[in-house]
């Protein structure tokens, strides 16, 4: 199975919280915090579009800037979730600079923020044009913990407690649609971005009879077949559980929290979880509101995770990291054979 998407952390596990999540088959990528992201490129930069933001220490919110810099000119709308304050945060950021002449640009970016709350989320939208003025819309109500939902995949949260409001969130795909390649050969077909067009109506649920174009990339103008997707929907494609990856970080190891979590990561592929300490300091890690390597390890036990990826280390343990890893993995080993 070819994956769709390819996650990976932007700092080192001591450097700023950010995962950077790639759509291997589209222009576009997921980023979850903004802590230092001058390791990305430029062309990294300008494909995301939805940004989720934990919190805004300064730690995992500093990227903004670079971030706004290298889109600024772009005709684009960056997407930003983010807890309680995080409209304010961002126009925060936005009035520090000063914005006159940018009426004459031909593009303009907008960033539209999401404010979650616990029952309701509040949006914002800043337009450059309009020198990143303000703008209010209209509140969504919150009846579930899923922030984004599009026919391919779903972006869920939950809160933790970090002494403020955090957010945790998953991604996932809802199936991964993989096309047969001995029914293709069968039928002499070239692969090529019809068959990405033929996913595409498969997850929006297109009727049987929409009609789907077979064509080769080295003659894009020429239609080689025009086939109802009812019979390819039966045929050429196969459906298999699609990926899923979570994101924790900055949280009390307490019950509740613990739990939500839990529930939320449960049986991610993948699972990015902070683990700023070791378990010799477990009263610091509580008293920062953080967890310790075995705690983020119990978690992914119990939530069943295939694989997980640690990050947010403490400085003070330089040269410690295999410390942190093999304590996780213990811990993780144990909780899952419970
Ligand atoms: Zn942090």
């Amino acid at each position: 199975m070819r994956p769709n998407f390819k996650p990976r952390l932007v700092n080192g596990p001591f450097g700023d919280p950010a995962v950077y999540l790639e759509f291997l088959r589209e222009r576009r990528a997921f980023l979850f915090d903004l802590g230092d992201l001058r390791p990305l490129t430029n062309r990294e930069l300008l494909k995301i579009s939805h940004v989720f933001v934990s919190h805004t220490h300064v730690d995992h919110f500093i990227g903004f800037d670079h971030l706004l810099r290298i889109s600024l000119g772009r005709q684009k709308q960056i997407v930003l979730f983010g807890p309680n304050g995080i409209i304010d945060n961002v126009e925060g950021k936005l009035r520090g600079y000063t914005w006159n002449l940018v009426e004459n640009y031909v593009e303009s970016l907008s960033i539209k923020v999401y404010q979650v709350e616990e029952k309701e989320i509040e949006v914002a939208k800043f337009s450059c044009r309009e020198r990143f003025k303000r703008q209010h819309l209209d509140a969504v109500s919150k009846s579930d913990n899923i922030l984004l939902d599009e026919p391919s995949l779903t972006v869920c949260c939950t809160f933790v407690n970090h002494l403020i409001p955090v957010l945790a969130f998953s991604f996932e795909e809802k199936y991964h649609i993989n096309v047969k390649k001995n029914e293709l050969e069968k039928r002499n077909w070239p692969p090529g971005p019809w068959l990405a067009e033929l996913k595409q109506a498969i997850y929006e649920d297109r009727p049987d009879d929409w009609i789907i174009q077979v064509r080769s990339p080295r003659t894009p103008a020429q239609v080689l077949a025009e086939v109802p997707l009812g019979e390819l929907r039966h045929t050429l494609v196969m459906y298999t559980a699609g990926q899923k990856i979570s994101y924790v970080t900055d949280m009390l190891f307490e019950p509740e929290s613990v739990q939500r979590v839990i529930e939320l990561v449960s049986k991610s592929n993948l699972l990015y979880i902070e683990a700023c300490f070791l378990e010799e300091d477990r009263e610091i890690a509580s008293e920062k509101y953080h967890l310790t390597a075995a705690q983020a390890g119990y978690i992914a036990g119990k939530a069943k995770v295939q694989n997980f990826k640690l990050f947010h280390f403490s400085p003070k343990y330089k040269g410690r990291e295999i410390e942190l890893i093999e304590e996780a993995r213990d811990a993780y080993k144990k909780s899952l054979e419970k």
